[in-house]
């Protein structure tokens, strides 16, 4: 079995619900069991601008797929989402990024693990440190140190 974290995000066609949704469907991928999530977050678009703003989430998952198994998993539900792709970092109605898979570190075309930009993004960084705040990615690097690194701007915990 792996420990795996998701980020969830979504910035169209009522975001909360696309990304509360997406949460029980996560419970829904065979051998695959969900741990924990983070509370809802919302931040502002990356991109194109005039976008909505997003709605962002971290889960914890245990799986026994491969990680490429879990990648179809996770695209498969954004499909059930409709989600469309018209641009690059443009609008959707659900993003499922695969962030980190147990300490492997995987770079092939259709996956890198870890997400090349997780230590970048607030949006992922607080709701993961939410749920772990004493996480260590497999290069060794802490969580709690690459968090003073990334200010949270406008991000902020919702009901
Ligand atoms: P970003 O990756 O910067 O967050 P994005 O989420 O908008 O951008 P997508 O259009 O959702 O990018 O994904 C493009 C491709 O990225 C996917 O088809 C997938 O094969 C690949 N990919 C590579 N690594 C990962 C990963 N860790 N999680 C999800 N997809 C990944
Ligand atoms: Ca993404
Ligand atoms: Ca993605």
């Amino acid at each position: 079995m792996a420990i795996c974290y998701i980020g969830l995000g979504s910035n169209l066609e009522d975001p909360r619900q696309q990304v509360s949704d997406a949460l029980k469907e996560l419970q829904e991928i065979s051998n695959t069991e969900l741990l924990s999530h983070s509370l809802l977050y919302r931040s502002d678009p990356v991109g194109p601008p005039g976008q909505p703003d997003y709605i962002n989430a971290v889960a914890k998952i245990n799986t026994s797929l491969e990680p490429e198994e879990l990648l179809d998993a996770l695209q498969a539900i954004e499909q059930a989402h409709q989600r469309v792709r018209i641009e690059h970092w443009g609008p959707r109605t659900l993003d499922l990024d695969l962030l980190l898979y147990a300490n492997d570190e995987i770079d092939t075309e259709r996956l890198k693990v870890p997400h090349p930009f997780m230590t970048e993004r607030s949006f992922v960084l607080y709701p993961l440190a939410e749920i772990e705040p004493n996480l260590v990615l497999p290069k060794g690097d802490h969580l709690s140190d690459i968090l003073v690194q990334c200010p949270m701007g406008t991000l902020e915990p919702i009901a």
